[in-house]
């Protein structure tokens, strides 16, 4: 995932707290095989290679979390796209590499969420147009943190947390207290811009500072507009706080991608669920379940 993993658990017998982590890390291998855009071996690899040609039979799993992902395009207006990866592709931010205008504007086209056709009685997906990609970038750490908590419950851990990047998942609290949970300063790597006290919830952020490069005085990051097929440039970090971290990651994404005013009608629309959002100005901003500090 091309990520750090963290798990915290707390059990009075040591073997079991080490035994429940070891599953925990093999779970986390398994969706990245599954899942990674770069194995070439991968489900998500074969879907990229077969799909425009034919129907792709593909695992339950694979096919619910691409499902789920098309719900959120569908409540989010396509601003949370996994056929951003048409053109993010072509985006490399470690070697600093970013495609031409007109490339981006010849396969902008293959952007749309619409375009992905999914067969629930077989299984299987197809692509409605050559050139399409798919990635699950935006959601896929999420879901597996929740599988990591699902193996710990079924461990019989009562209190732990799970963190893939930004994306985690809190059970229980932390031996009576909560978690105190920092939003990272967006510019300054050092400050924390927002302390959370949370219990038993999951808390995603997105940052502009995760995946860049910087050219001409211009940030080139992960998070893509879809209508664009460029880097957002209004948003520095969103954050979002729900019940399960596969839906906090997804509307982290989304909700960096719609800025506050749009955005926090979406969060609004889900119930538990709250947010914050740091502007490209530096300015906070908090949906309506949280209140401002003064
Ligand atoms: P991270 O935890 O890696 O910072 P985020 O939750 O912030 O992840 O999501 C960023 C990732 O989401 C990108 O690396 C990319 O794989 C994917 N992505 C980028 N833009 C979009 C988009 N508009 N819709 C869905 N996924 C996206
Ligand atoms: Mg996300």
């Amino acid at each position: 995932m091309g990520t750090q993993v963290a798990v915290d658990v707390w059990h009075k017998d040591k073997n079991i707290a080490a035994q429940c982590s070891d599953k925990v890390f093999i779970e986390m291998r398994r969706i990245d095989e599954l899942m990674s855009p770069f194995k070439a071996d991968s489900e998500l690899a074969l879907i990229n290679n077969l799909a425009a040609k034919q129907e792709v039979r593909i695992s339950n799993e694979l096919f619910d979390l691409i499902k789920f992902s098309l719900e959120i395009s569908k409540k989010s207006a396509g601003a949370f796209d996994i056929t951003f990866a048409s053109v993010g592709y072509l985006y490399d931010y470690r070697q600093g590499l970013k495609p031409s205008d007109d490339v981006i504007n010849n396969k902008l086209e293959f952007i749309n969420y619409k375009n992905i056709k999914l067969n629930n009685k077989n299984k299987s997906i197809k692509f409605s147009r050559h050139g399409m990609r798919i990635d699950l970038g935006g959601i896929a750490k999420g879901y597996a943190v929740d599988n990591a908590i699902a193996i710990l419950k079924k461990c019989g851990i009562k209190n732990g947390m799970v963190s893939a990047g930004g994306d985690s998942r809190i059970l229980g609290d932390r031996q009576g207290r909560s978690w105190m949970m920092g939003v990272r300063h967006p510019r300054n790597k050092n400050d924390i811009a927002v302390k959370l006290p949370l219990t038993n919830t999951a808390i995603s952020t997105s940052g502009d500072y995760e995946r860049f490069f910087i050219e001409d005085g211009k940030r080139y990051h992960h998070i893509i507009k879809p209508a664009t097929g460029k880097s957002v440039d209004t948003t520095w970090s969103a954050t979002v706080m729900a019940d399960s971290a596969t839906l906090s990651d997804a509307l982290s994404t989304t909700l960096f991608v719609l800025g506050d005013k749009k955005g926090f009608k979406l969060i609004d629309s889900y119930k538990g669920v709250d947010a914050i959002v740091i502007n490209s100005k530096g300015k906070m901003f908090y949906s309506s379940g949280l209140v401002a500090p003064n």
